[in-house]
């Protein structure tokens, strides 16, 4: 019996375990913290050993295949000495793929994923197909495959995730857009993460699509140099192509394959420019697996957006509250002040990514009326800002930063929580600084 060793026993860990256990492993899940009880149970159920708080060595070096959580860093010594053993170390959608016939569609890039992800899995629900999500988002891709496999998977995938592939390759690939992020996990060179988010399109042929903002000069400059060899379909807000999805005159065009899709711009429930392109992205998805226009433009114009991301909280005394909490790199912060129609009181702050705010000055310029610095260290901030910013405030605690804004905010003006900066200095993640500041807000 060839035996699986999962390494991390998270929502990834756990459906790997089953899915192999389902498929004939040997299987042993080891993870260096404690496990969920809902995990151990489930575990037990399967008669599945496992262990937490340690890597038993002895039991994990005589692995024929290793699964690696995404969260584990290929830099660790476990990890090397597999490596260096010759054992193959693989993700998730790797081992899983191999056992589904499903048409995968696949969803990465720096920020958009989970948006694109859940608008995409959205439009094939509404056209009645049998589908599931997964991947960085919900339920384990693999568990999925081993309990209720589906026709169509729509998959977001992280960068991580597609470290630990080999031959898996998604009939349909989209990037939503490639800036810095994560680079501690890819020695500081943004060229590996590059790398890392076009293996999305490494082992796809010419059946295949990979659909990709046309407007991201890292991802065409990439392109060039590296071609690939599946159907490139590009979107854009800039420019037209004879195939792929633009803009004229306020209208989304998709041209595929003999295929003419068009909607207006003004009828798409979500908001900001940014999400004109998930949109675009998902509509060409959606366009490739001939779903229906009708279902496309009924689902562009429902499809209401995501928590933590530009997700309106509350209108107090005609002041809008933003939730942008996800926004945890420059990037994401540029397109939400980009999408404030209303001047702004900005709330920004937190664990710093080695992060380069200038990209954001003239934006800040334009709409931002007073910056409050909630993180533990603002000082990157305030030398980036400290001059153009008619009034800034430090504190540390999001109830003080809300009861600030909710004083200094007046009619029609707009407050955004959209930090830039991953939460960890003062949050347990992204979702708690999100629920305390709607919480906050609901207190006003
Ligand atoms: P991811 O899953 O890649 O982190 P999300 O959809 O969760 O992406 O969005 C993360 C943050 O980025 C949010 O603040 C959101 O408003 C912003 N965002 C969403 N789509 C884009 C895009 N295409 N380009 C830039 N920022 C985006």
């Amino acid at each position: 019996m060839a035996r699986l060793v999962v390494l991390g026993g998270g929502e990834s860990g756990v459906g790997t375990a089953i899915l192999g256990k389902l498929k004939g492993f040997d299987v042993f899940v080891s993870d260096r913290g404690p496990l969920k009880e809902k995990y151990k149970d489930v575990l037990t159920a399967y008669d599945i050993e496992w262990e937490e708080n340690q890597h038993s060595e002895s039991k994990i070096l005589n692995a024929d295949l290793v699964m690696k959580s995404p969260g584990i860093p290929d830099k660790i010594a476990l990890v090397k000495q597999l490596v260096g053993i010759g054992i193959p170390v693989i993700s998730e959608i790797e081992f899983a793929v191999g056992y589904t016939d499903a048409t995968i569609v696949g969803i990465t890039g720096s920020n958009g994923k989970t948006t694109t992800t859940m608008l995409t899995h959205n439009l094939f629900q509404n056209e009645g197909l049998n589908v599931g999500m997964a991947g960085n988002i919900g339920d384990s891709f693999a568990q999925m495959v081993a309990q209720e496999d589906k026709e169509y998977y729509v998959l977001e995938i992280s960068s991580f995730q597609l470290d630990g592939i080999r031959s898996f390759a998604p009939h349909i690939a989209v990037i939503t857009n490639i800036t810095p992020d994560h680079l501690d996990r890819y020695e500081y060179e943004f060229d590996k993460y590059i790398a890392s988010k076009f293996r999305i399109a490494m082992n796809q042929t010419e059946k295949d699509f990979l659909i990709y903002d046309a407007d991201d000069p890292v991802i065409t400059d990439w392109l060039k140099r590296h071609p690939v060899k599946s159907q490139c379909i590009p979107f854009s807000i800039e420019r037209e192509f004879e195939t792929g999805a633009y803009l004229k005159n306020n209208e989304i065009i998709i041209k595929t394959e003999n295929n003419l899709f068009t909607m207006s711009t003004d009828t798409i429930a979500l908001e900001g420019k940014h999400n004109v392109k998930n949109a675009m992205a998902a509509a060409t998805v959606a366009q490739l697996v001939k779903i229906r226009k009708a279902t496309i433009r009924e689902s562009l114009e429902t499809f209401q957006g995501v928590e933590h991301r530009l997700e309106k909280v509350l209108k107090i005394n005609n002041v809008q509250y933003i939730n942008d909490s996800k926004a945890t790199n420059v990037n994401s912060t540029f397109y939400a002040l980009d999408s404030m129609s209303a001047p702004t009181v900005w709330i920004v702050g937190g664990q710093d990514k080695g992060n380069d705010y200038t990209p954001l000055m003239a934006m800040v310029r334009e709409k931002v009326k007073a910056i409050i610095c909630l993180g533990v260290d603002n000082s990157k901030i305030i030398e980036t800002f400290g001059k153009v910013a008619d009034l800034m405030v430090e504190t540390t605690s999001m109830d003080e930063a809300v009861t600030i804004a909710y004083k200094i905010a007046e009619r029609g003006d707009n407050v955004l929580l959209s930090p830039a900066c991953a939460s960890f200095d003062l949050f347990e993640n992204y979702e708690d600084r999100g629920n305390q500041f709607k919480e906050a807000v609901r207190k006003l």
